[in-house]
């Protein structure tokens, strides 16, 4: 199948509500462009310096998100021009896109990433370490960043029950965080889904899945 028909019929098969992340990390621009011209807007890269080639090649109505783990000195490659940082799960991190943001005269919008995998290799907040962020004055002052949601990852395992506890214990935390005391932010972003769980994920309230092999086919 093409490129082309993958997306589609995968964004078809989508409710509305739902915002496809094309996931497009080790793809040539060729690739990508298929998809774009399929009508793909939203693209996913989990490397700085990848996504700001691709930025730079490719049309400039193309939302970036960044769905990898961010490492700080990269920061100000990207902060020109990305749309969405997903993987964000420290404050140390936040201060520096709100830096970098605030030089670009930006506000950045961002999602911080949940640990809910039952692998210790994946990164991520636990529910205590979010609390203490979005409670934090250092937090509170950065006005160059905006937490607009959560992402999460569910554990790499063929049991789908394992997979939908996980998604739904995601779920949880971001309802928790849906009465906003005053200062808190408003988060409306449900990151959480990849090829092999979105329908699960989905069936669990997320509202954005990042999808690349099923679209592009394997790395
Ligand atoms: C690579 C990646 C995806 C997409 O994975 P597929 O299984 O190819 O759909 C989604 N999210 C993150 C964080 C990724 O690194």
């Amino acid at each position: 199948m093409s490129i082309a028909k993958n997306l589609i019929q995968i964004k078809e098969s989508l409710p509305t509500a739902v915002t496809l992340v094309a996931v497009s990390k080790t793809k040539p621009i060729a690739d990508l462009m298929q998809a774009y011209q399929a009508g793909q807007r939203v693209f996913g890269e989990n490397k700085i310096q990848e996504m700001t080639e691709k930025y730079e090649q490719m049309p400039k109505d193309i939302q970036w998100h960044m769905i990898g783990h961010v490492q700080t000195n990269k920061v100000k490659f990207m902060a020109p021009y990305v749309s969405l940082v997903h993987g964000v799960d420290s404050l140390k991190l936040l201060e520096e896109i709100n830096k970098q943001a605030l030089k670009n005269n930006r506000v950045i919008d961002c999602l911080l990433q949940v640990h809910i995998a039952e692998e210790e290799t994946k990164f991520g907040l636990n529910e205590e370490e979010l609390d203490e962020l979005l409670n934090s004055a250092t937090f509170m002052n950065l006005k160059n960043i905006k937490i607009t949601g959560l992402m999460g990852m569910a554990t790499f395992t063929d049991n789908p029950m394992q997979i939908r506890k996980e998604f739904q214990h995601l779920k949880s935390i971001f309802d928790k965080h849906q009465k906003p005391a005053t200062h808190n932010p408003q988060l409306t972003t449900l990151s959480m889904g990849m090829s092999g769980d979105y329908q699960i994920a989905i069936e669990c309230g997320s509202n954005m899945v990042r999808i690349g092999s099923s679209i592009f086919g394997h790395r």
